[in-house]
């Protein structure tokens, strides 16, 4: 069922409750990328253009320690958001208390408030990690509205977005989805339940064991599954190849070969590769086809294999892509990522998805990511939606 986005909401004069995904990376309080702060700006404005009053908080790194807090606190935060939005933005250094409250009591319609990283009451008993109920409660009772827009934690179960979502929702305070949220359920959601066939996924990176999941789950979706990356030649070794000294998941290789049974022809391997003796950018490398020789790596798909790929997406409608063909962090392997993201480009008549963490890396640091038609921001929450399972931060979200 279709989820309440905050265009169904009435934000005038509302003091809205709104948890993004500001986890950026910051260093000694200079911000590196800060496109997630980007991301967050159509809702953000959307709610003060509509005179609501925007009241913001996200969890910054992991915060162990008092020692952690000053590097992980929101203030550098709340300086870029108020630069990108061109209006002040109030920082309060607290997660709860009088100061807190005075400062949303003090706001008006249009104005923006930033609280401090929600992970510094994890010092106190994990309480957001950990989705305390009482703190849940309390942040709820800041607000009039809910909207969550982080996309990027929608797979856990903190107080930031389920326990605050959950405590609205008993006092019939209307819970809903921000644009970024709306977009990525609407993308990731429709490839994988409601594709346009052909449906083809690629599959790559480094370990079985971390995309297994989602092998599984759309292996029972898509019309074919490429396989690349690292996590290539644990499947070749199931089919009884040579691997030299690929990377491999010894423990993985009985299970590569259920999924190669479970399959038939429906999963595509490389069958060229480029090689190395050494993990080094520079160092000669070559083409081999089938087995790799005794002591060489694998460190990216080869030409013939890109042209195979290439044959097999070439009438897709639907592509979802989660994970790089090859170590595409040196210049010298990135060559069948390149390829296979400039081609996905060409395909104006299919629904090209990348699925975060280091896919969505790759592509855009390939410079091919505006071709397609969507990026996903969330790495861990996107590969667990392409394995089917249910995001507890999404379900949290009351239904339209
Ligand atoms: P993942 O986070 O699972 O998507 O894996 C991405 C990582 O896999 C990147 O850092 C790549 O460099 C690495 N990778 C891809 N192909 C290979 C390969 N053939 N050998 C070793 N590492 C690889």
């Amino acid at each position: 069922m279709a989820k309440l986005t905050v265009s169904d909401l009435d934000v005038k004069d509302k003091k809205v409750l709104m948890r993004v995904d500001f986890n950026v990376p910051v260093k000694d309080g200079v911000i590196g990328d800060d496109n997630r702060i980007v991301a967050a700006l159509p809702t953000i404005k959307y709610i003060i253009e509509h005179d609501g009053k925007a009241i913001l908080f996200s969890h910054l790194g992991r915060v162990k320690t008092e020692d952690d807090k000053k590097a992980l606190t929101m203030r550098p935060v709340a300086q870029r958001l108020s630069d990108l939005l061109g209006k002040p933005v109030t920082f309060v250094p607290a997660t709860r208390g009088k100061q807190l409250e005075d400062a949303i009591a003090d706001m008006k319609d249009g104005d923006v408030l930033l609280f401090e990283n929600t992970r510094f009451e994890d010092l106190d008993g994990k309480k957001e990690s950990g989705n305390n109920t009482e703190l849940g409660q309390y942040w709820a009772s800041l607000g009039d509205e809910f909207v969550n827009d982080a996309f990027g934690t929608a797979h856990r179960e903190h107080a930031s977005n389920v326990g605050i979502a959950t405590a609205m929702k008993a006092e019939n305070k209307p819970v809903a989805a921000g644009f970024l949220m709306e977009k990525e359920i609407k993308f990731l959601g429709n490839a994988v339940d409601n594709p346009k066939h052909p449906f083809v996924a690629i599959l790559g990176g480094a370990k079985v064991s971390d995309k297994i999941g989602v092998i599984d789950h759309l292996l029972d979706k898509a019309d074919k599954v490429i396989i690349g990356g690292g996590m290539t030649y644990t499947f070749y070794a199931a089919k009884g190849l040579k691997i030299g000294n690929s990377l491999v998941e010894k423990d993985k290789i009985e299970l590569a070969k259920q999924i190669l049974e479970k399959a038939g022809d429906k999963i595509v391997l490389p069958t060229d590769n480029v090689v190395a003796e050494k993990f080094d950018n520079d160092v000669p490398s070559k083409v081999v086809e089938g087995d790799i020789p005794d002591g060489y790596m694998a460190l990216d798909i080869g030409p013939k294999s890109v042209k195979a790929f290439e044959d097999v997406l070439k009438d897709a409608k639907t592509v979802v892509w989660n994970g790089p063909m090859g170590v595409f962090e040196m210049s010298n392997y990135a060559k069948g990522t390149l390829e296979v993201g400039k081609f996905l480009g060409t395909l104006t008549d299919a629904t090209t998805i990348v699925g975060g963490g280091d896919s969505t890396a790759a592509v855009k640091q390939l410079g091919v990511g505006d071709k397609l038609t969507h990026i996903s921001t969330g790495g861990g929450a996107s590969l667990e939606y392409l394995e089917g399972k249910t995001l507890p931060g999404i379900a949290a979200i009351s239904d339209k």
